[in-house]
């Protein structure tokens, strides 16, 4: 096999902190081992479209600690065809590339896979997602500031619920996936985590709430996933004021802030590493599978089995929650 000279890399999908700590050790880990990076911005969009540039070490100078990503992301409809991935294609020859290292979250591996194999590529995965929900690594680029993010957040949501006697309902980033609010509720000791991996019956909810309130505690926190069955913090306000007129409930969308912000130092640390491995997977040969971290140990799972297998929550970790809220 021809050893591989020049490789792409790409943000794709929703941005989370610590891709540009990934860009930089996949760029730094091609001068290791003499292979020439581009860069392809705006993802998939960048790669149909020809938007690829040469990336040399002192174009990711000073970007580690930077949330966001320098390459841009995007999401990109036309990479969903098989016309679209065709150009793309092109472009890959066009620029003589013989892998690529692609970073976001499940409908990125999905393009990846596919386009992998439909044009006998290498591609390898990198999960950059705030989500974590990812099936092949313990936690994936973002998740971790994101989770910090939320907690710095409620904190100061608290104090005020504190001082009013207020019950707050905090929305988290978590369309199809608890991860964020499960740990984000633990670390600020919600009373009650809602998330779409487990159904609270309403009547639980409110029981729980007033219990809360007669224990003195006048106010509350209760974080919920946007995915969570309810329908969304509003949703669950809704049925809360309904019950107890006299509560003072107020609501709170935590929103894109949850995306932004300097990487914690574990995302750049994980970031580094994954991206590293992931140049040196391309040169082992590997190709079609994610670089993930399990139990502290570098993790390779196929495309396939990460687009398939859901990450299950932490069921136990879900148990105790309930009863620390309490
Ligand atoms: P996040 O988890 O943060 O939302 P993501 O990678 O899952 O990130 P998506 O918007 O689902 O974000 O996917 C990003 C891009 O991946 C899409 O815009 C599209 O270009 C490509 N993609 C997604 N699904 C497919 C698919 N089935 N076939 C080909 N390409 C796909």
């Amino acid at each position: 096999m021809e050893s591989i000279k020049k490789i792409g890399v790409l943000t794709s999908g929703g941005d989370s902190p610590g891709m540009n700590a990934a860009i930089r050790a996949v760029v730094k880990a091609g001068a290791h081992f003499g292979v020439e990076v581009f860069g392809i911005y705006k993802g998939y969009y960048g790669l149909i479209n020809d938007l690829i540039k040469p990336l040399a070490s002192q174009d990711v100078y000073n970007i580690i600690h930077r949330g966001g990503t320098i390459l841009k992301s995007a999401r990109c409809k036309e990479f969903e065809t098989k016309e679209g991935r065709k150009k793309a294609y092109e472009n890959i020859l066009k620029h003589g590339l013989g892998g690529l290292v692609v970073i976001g979250g499940d409908g990125t591996l999905t393009g990846a896979r596919l386009f992998g194999k439909e044009f006998d590529f290498p591609v390898i995965g990198l999960p950059g997602t705030i989500d974590n929900d990812l099936y092949g690594t313990d936690y994936t680029i973002g998740y971790d500031t994101a989770v910090n993010t939320v907690v710095s957040a409620v904190d100061k949501i608290r104090d005020t619920a504190h001082s009013h006697d207020r019950i707050f309902i905090v929305e988290v980033m978590g369309r199809d996936a608890g991860f964020i609010a499960l740990r984000s509720g633990i670390a600020t000791a919600a009373e009650k985590i809602l998330i779409p991996e487990a159904k609270t019956f309403i009547e639980d909810l409110l029981d729980s709430i007033e219990k809360g309130r007669t224990q003195e505690e006048g106010s509350g926190i209760i974080i919920v996933a946007e995915g969570d069955d309810f329908g969304g913090a509003n949703e669950v306000a809704k049925k809360i004021t309904e019950r107890f007129p006299d509560y003072d409930v107020r609501v709170s969308i935590l929103g894109h802030i949850q995306r932004g912000g300097a990487p914690s130092a574990y995302d750049r640390v994980l970031a580094s590493g994954l991206g590293f491995q992931s140049v040196k997977a391309l040169l082992d040969g590997r190709r079609g599978v994610m670089v993930g971290s399990m139990n502290r140990q570098i993790a390779f799972t196929s495309l396939e089995k990460t687009i398939k297998y859901n990450r299950p929550i932490n069921a136990e970790l879900h148990s105790i929650a309930e009863i620390l809220g309490l």
